[in-house]
């Protein structure tokens, strides 16, 4: 999946510089518009920058969507100890796959970003974690931190400005599980990436026990326009208390996957009906994963929506981070919730006995469902074991592994009886499942 067609219903606020030539290079950077909110910014008060985040409605693009401005002033400025700001860039959510874009095809609008969020906390250091399969994103950040470095857009006294900040990119190892923060905390630290105890939250007690602010890379990406444009017209973009845009990574069973920069709040059948182009083959829609597949499902009729944080709450869903997953009528959605199930399974870090062996014995269950063995009692026994580690777990990817399977067990319950007595798949004629 690419970002290699635009369309006309994208606004362009984070991927405005996709496309053009050397997107990537600080010259391209410099001649549109780059580093005009960096020295906007140095004018500014701290207060005052988070206060311009805090009017723009940016919620976070990681998955949670909490308040971004918010979550800057958490970081106390009294502390004597250091501060730090790290980007969450580990991103591993099956459905996902923007944050990668925008490091390789923009990553000084992130390093932009990143200054601008240590001007605000009185942090000098920044740490890109980067997920370890994606090797070659490494370096292109250092290339842009090299040329950043060369150019004076980082180190000592920036731009004459006064103001130091280093930058450093830090690899994964591949576990999912490092992108919760805490783990990621741990992971940076040399440590096995398993998440602490909370509170004292990040902000208070981060890296090296320092007050430090994670933020995923399309929260920061987006804090240049705030700041240059002013957050009354990012905050428009979207309904009150979602301000802007998503990158959304529109993928499944759907003429035109992509990833596409829509208004947060745009409507989920027009995304895929008029942005991805209608369903493949002229097939039914009947379900979708709306942000990441950890999110609960909705079906075919709860599709006609706006794709922003507080309606997707209020729909028992959530917005996530951005992954949203399209299924089609031939969609077997016990094979879905499998595939989701092994998933978790094996990134479960063992650390809980509620997620290390519910996703383990959900598995085994849905497996042997799948493969005919299954019986009806399993179908309100699959859905009472998922309930059952909901909000048991120390982290949140025991509630990741058990959303997405209670709603397909309350939503498709047919799909579980079809498979009764022994039945092979009904849908084993069905073309190549997502997630595959
Ligand atoms: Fe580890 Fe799962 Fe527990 Fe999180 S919920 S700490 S991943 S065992």
């Amino acid at each position: 999946m690419l970002y290699n067609d635009p369309d006309p219903l994208e606004v362009k606020i984070v991927t405005k510089r996709f496309g053009l030539p050397n997107s990537a290079s600080l010259d391209t950077y410099l001649a549109t518009d780059g580093f005009k909110a960096f020295f906007k910014a140095m004018e500014m008060t701290p207060e005052q920058i988070i206060e311009e985040v805090k009017l723009s409605a940016l919620r976070g693009r990681g998955g949670a969507g909490f308040p971004a401005g918010l979550k800057w002033s958490f970081v106390p400025r009294n502390s004597p100890l250091p501060k730090y700001v790290i980007i969450n860039a580990d991103e591993s959510e099956p459905g996902t796959c923007k944050d990668r874009l925008l490091m390789e095809n923009d990553p000084h609008q992130l390093l932009e970003g990143i200054l601008i969020a240590g001007r605000a906390i009185g942090a000098h250091k920044g740490y890109i974690y980067i997920r370890g399969e994606y090797r070659y994103l490494i370096e292109a950040m250092d290339r842009a931190i090299s040329e950043a470095y060369a150019r004076g857009y980082l180190g000592k006294n920036i731009q004459g400005t006064g103001f130091d900040f280093a930058i450093y990119t830090h690899s994964g190892a591949g576990a999912y599980e490092c992108g919760e923060e805490t783990a990621l905390l741990d992971s940076i630290e040399g440590k096995r990436g398993i998440p602490r105890m909370k509170p004292p939250f990040p902000a208070v007690v981060g890296a090296w026990q320092a007050p430090t602010l994670i933020n995923n890379v399309e929260t920061l990406s987006a804090v240049p326009a705030i700041i240059r444009d002013g957050a009354a017209a990012f905050a428009a973009l979207g309904p009150p208390k979602n301000g802007g845009t998503r990158m959304i990574c529109l993928s499944g069973h759907i003429n035109k996957p992509g990833v596409y920069e829509l208004p947060v709040g745009f409507n989920l059948l027009r995304m895929i009906y008029e942005v991805g182009g209608g369903m493949r083959n002229g097939k039914k829609l009947k379900a979708v994963v709306p942000g990441g597949s950890s999110c609960p499902l909705l079906k075919a009729e709860e599709c006609d929506i706006p794709m922003d944080f507080d309606t997707l709450a209020k729909v028992k869903s959530m917005l996530g981070s951005g992954g949203t997953v399209v299924l089609d009528e031939d969609t077997c959605m016990v094979r879905f919730a499998l595939r989701i199930m092994k998933f978790y399974a094996h990134e479960s870090c063992g650390w809980c006995i509620p997620c290390r062996e519910g996703t383990t014995w959900l598995k085994k269950m849905l497996q042997r469902f799948h493969d005919g063995g299954g019986q009806k009692s399993d179908i309100p026994l699959i859905g009472e074991l998922s309930k059952n580690m909901l909000g048991r777990t120390f982290c949140a990817l025991g509630d990741a592994a058990a959303m997405p399977t209670i709603s397909i067990v309350e939503k498709f319950p047919e799909d579980f009886e079809a498979h009764l007595n022994g039945r092979p798949c009904p849908y084993a004629h069905a073309a190549e499942p997502v997630f595959a």
